[in-house]
């Protein structure tokens, strides 16, 4: 059995998904779960919401709102853009009583086996709440990296940062009251232990230059004790009587939340599982590959293989695709500052494929990249709609006089370019600005082809179009479901007749 599965972290349920969001992991994750299903392979992709992070509740007090309420409605919202782009999700994993059954069995095991262990750790206090402070309740500058942000994982570096360690931090919701710090005993995995296998895995695993330079910082000095739980009131309850009345950490739901989303995943898909990590367990067959953020590459990558060391009996995951942030013209997206773009709302006046195009050749796989309404209109007419409408019209005028005879060089020539777009799709070097810009060289070479159409090559252009489609096909859905009964990688490649069929144009 090969079976990939891919996750992309759940967002922090505090809102929608803009386009930032789906630019990043989601599209790559979508696109790289229907190529290997196109070519044979099973495929599950996993992702949902993070319901447990106390950004939610941050964002639920500036809104005025409950936060079990702004959570409910942001997975409403989520699973909605989702849909609306056409990224195809299996399983979608939110809070519930089975998800909080296996954390708790995963951490009971390690805390079984002596993985955890206890430790004073200094936070931020906020004397008129009794309050203690971490994540989105606390902001101040990065030890690392300097720059501003909150605690937890810095969004600039990448480096986890103890509360305790913040530059002038300050409460997020009093912003003018003055802090203490005061010491509480908290549970924590520690995670330098590990150091020997984490080097041997990250030295044999692909990277992209973003996510190599995050694992040689971290790796450059003491890997610090991770903590697994908080002492605050917003989260899963800790089962475990040396840190009582605290929670688990947010952060550290993300392995257990992993196989919740892949057991769910394989479910929607008509499994029936013994266990909920049946598809983790190294003997499942499962590879396992994350699209993800930087800034949550830390706790899978780095904590996550760690614990799944320490547990034993688990594959690892097999590769991160990582990506940095995506603009909007030339600006972080912001929710709270109204500078965004919703997938929704864009996909009411777009069409889907051609957004889907246009982050594609505008990821930000390995720098940042930027969005702007006259570059996805520009561009898709330029390289996606003007060339595809000009050989659908090509191919339109041999409807009906088929069956016509395709030549060994076409043969060649549609299996060279069947090629050219798995080098993009192939997980090692997986890369959308690659597959995006095969799709337009390729579709402007038809384009060519099909102004100098004549009875003879006609044949010759009808196939190559039929594999160009397929091999579109994870990238433009709607257009390949309208021309195509399947969508099968690579086809007929080797056909030596072709039988034209009428084919969609893409509306501008
Ligand atoms: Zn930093």
């Amino acid at each position: 059995m090969n079976r990939l599965v891919v996750i992309s972290p759940a967002p922090t349920a505090n809102g929608d998904l803009h386009l930032g969001h789906l630019a990043g992991p989601f599209l790559a994750a979508d696109v790289c779960a229907r190529y290997a299903r196109a070519s044979g392979r099973e495929a599950l992709y996993g992702t949902g919401m993070h319901f447990t992070q106390n950004y939610i509740v941050t964002a639920a007090a500036r809104l005025g709102v409950a936060p079990e309420d702004l959570r409910e409605r942001s997975a409403d919202q989520v699973r909605r853009t989702l849909a609306t782009m056409g990224i195809e999700v299996d399983g979608f994993g939110c809070i519930g009583d089975r998800f909080t059954k296996l954390v708790m069995d995963f951490y009971d095991r390690l805390h079984g086996m002596g993985a955890l262990e206890t430790k004073t750790v200094r936070f931020p206090y906020l004397p008129s709440t009794g309050e203690f402070l971490m994540d989105a309740y606390v902001t101040g500058g990065c030890p690392f990296c300097l720059a501003d942000g909150y605690a937890g994982i810095c969004e600039s570096c990448g480096l986890p940062v103890a509360p305790g360690d913040l530059i002038r931090p300050r409460s997020t919701l009093r912003p003018d009251e003055p802090l203490e710090y005061r010491e509480a005993r908290i549970l924590v995995f520690p995670v330098e232990r590990y150091r020997a296998e984490l080097e041997a895995y990250f030295a044999r695993i692909p990277m992209r230059p973003g996510m190599a330079r995050l694992i040689e910082s971290a790796l450059a000095g003491p890997l610090p004790d991770f903590p697994i739980t908080q002492p605050t009131s917003w989260g899963i309850p800790a089962p475990f009587p040396e840190v009582p009345g605290q929670v688990i950490y947010p952060h550290m739901e993300g392995m257990p939340w992993s196989m919740f989303a892949t057991a769910l995943a394989a479910e929607k898909r008509g499994a029936v599982l013994a266990a909920d990590d049946e598809l983790w367990q190294a003997d499942s067959g499962s590879t396992v590959v994350y699209f993800l953020g930087l800034d949550a590459t830390y706790p899978f990558a780095i904590v996550g293989t760690a614990m799944l060391t320490a547990l034993g009996g688990h594959v690892l995951p097999a590769q991160y695709v990582t990506n940095e942030f995506y603009e909007l013209a030339n600006e972080k997206f912001s929710t709270s500052r109204g500078h965004v773009v919703s997938g929704r709302e864009l996909a009411a006046e777009v069409p889907r494929d051609l957004i889907r195009f246009h982050l594609c050749a505008t990821s930000p796989e390995y720098q940042r990249t930027d969005f702007t309404r006259e570059a996805l209109l520009r561009v898709s007419e330029t390289r996606l709609t003007g060339p595809w409408n000009r050989v659908a019209a090509a191919v339109d005028a041999w409807v009906d006089r088929g069956p016509l005879p395709v030549s060994a060089d076409a043969r060649r020539t549609a299996s060279r370019m069947a090629e050219r777009f798995a080098d993009g799709y192939e997980l090692r070097r997986f890369s959308l600005t690659a597959v995006a810009s095969t799709l337009a060289e390729q579709l402007g070479r038809l384009d060519r082809l099909a102004a100098a159409t004549t009875a003879e090559t006609a044949g010759d252009l009808c196939h190559q179009v039929d594999v160009f489609l397929r091999c579109a096909a994870p990238i433009l859905i709607d257009l390949a479901a309208a021309a195509l009964s399947d969508t099968t990688l690579p086809g007929q490649v080797d056909a030596d007749a072709v039988i034209p069929k009428k084919l969609p144009r893409l509306a501008v």
